[in-house]
């Protein structure tokens, strides 16, 4: 081993799958009796992919992002995150979180908003500007607006870019454009895809929608509920780039029944 190496904590994690679960288990103690929310989950995911998360409500889909996050914490098993446990890519700021609200100071401007980690928990900017992140989410010219003045879907791009501020290697997204119209929606979803692409960030994204589901993930996640367990891991075999215009062809639609087929069973 190389001894410098590990003293910067490098070692191990250059060929390490960006996440690792192994036989996870959560359970939270609600009116004195036990919840199990996870069960036995095992899989692992490799560094720049996209992976969605689809299950019933209650399927411990935002616990499991709370996870990797270093939010919530095990009752069995192991998480890796690059390699190391999770409390360790939270110190190092490599996991970027965007929620279903887009949680902004409503007093703050977009830009400042986007800036909030180097000021919050002391951040370092990764390799892109606040600004250069509003340009990258479709917000050039609207650095200086509050949220008031912005539309639910231009809230939701200054928090994804607020999440890409410290360069993380993770973005976990929890139904984030659930909230949002149909047609803002469509729209986010292949502007995400784009950024994903230009980041190269690894992505989980959570989602109630099988569209949505299909669309964004190179594999789809399905849990079933109570407890949460791994139902199947689904391969989205659909060509990449995908434009929106995918969604009507065949194998897309081949696709989409075949997953509310195994949601039904969830
Ligand atoms: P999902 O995001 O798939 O809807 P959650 O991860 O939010 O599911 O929840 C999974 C299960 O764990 C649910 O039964 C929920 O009630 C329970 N749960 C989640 N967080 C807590 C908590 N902090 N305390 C008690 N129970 C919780
Ligand atoms: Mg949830």
């Amino acid at each position: 081993m190389d001894a410098a190496a590990a003293e910067l904590g490098t070692v191990g994690t250059q060929d390490a799958p960006a996440v690792e679960l192994r036989g996870l288990s959560v359970s939270f103690m609600s009116e004195r009796r036990e919840v199990v929310a996870l069960e036995d989950i095992t899989f692992s995911l490799e560094p720049g992919s996209f992976l969605t998360l689809l299950g019933p409500s209650g399927c411990g889909k935002s616990t499991l992002l709370r996870v990797i996050a270093d939010i919530v914490q095990p009752r069995t098993g192991t998480v890796r995150v690059f390699g190391r446990p999770p409390i360790e890519a939270r110190k190092r700021r490599e996991i970027g979180f965007v929620f279903q609200d887009a949680t902004l100071l409503p007093w703050r401007s977009a830009i400042d908003n986007v800036r909030l980690p180097l000021q919050v928990g002391g951040g370092a900017q990764g390799a892109r500007s606040a600004g250069d992140l509003l340009a990258l989410v479709g917000l050039a010219g609207w650095e200086n607006a509050l949220p008031h003045e912005l539309s639910g879907g231009m809230r939701q791009r200054v928090a994804i870019a607020r999440a890409l501020l410290c360069g993380p290697k993770i973005l976990l997204m929890d139904e984030p454009f659930g909230a949002l119209d149909e047609i803002t929606r469509d729209r986010l979803n292949a502007e995400l895809l784009t950024i994903w692409r230009e980041t190269g960030t690894t992505i989980l994204f959570v989602t109630h929608s099988i569209h949505e589901a299909a669309f964004l993930g190179q594999q789809v996640l399905m849990l079933a509920a109570r407890p949460g367990r791994v139902r199947e891991m689904i391969r989205i075999d659909l060509p990449e780039p995908r434009a929106l215009a995918i969604r009507d062809t065949a194998p897309f639609g081949v696709l989409s029944a075949r997953l509310r087929a195994v949601l039904e069973t969830c």
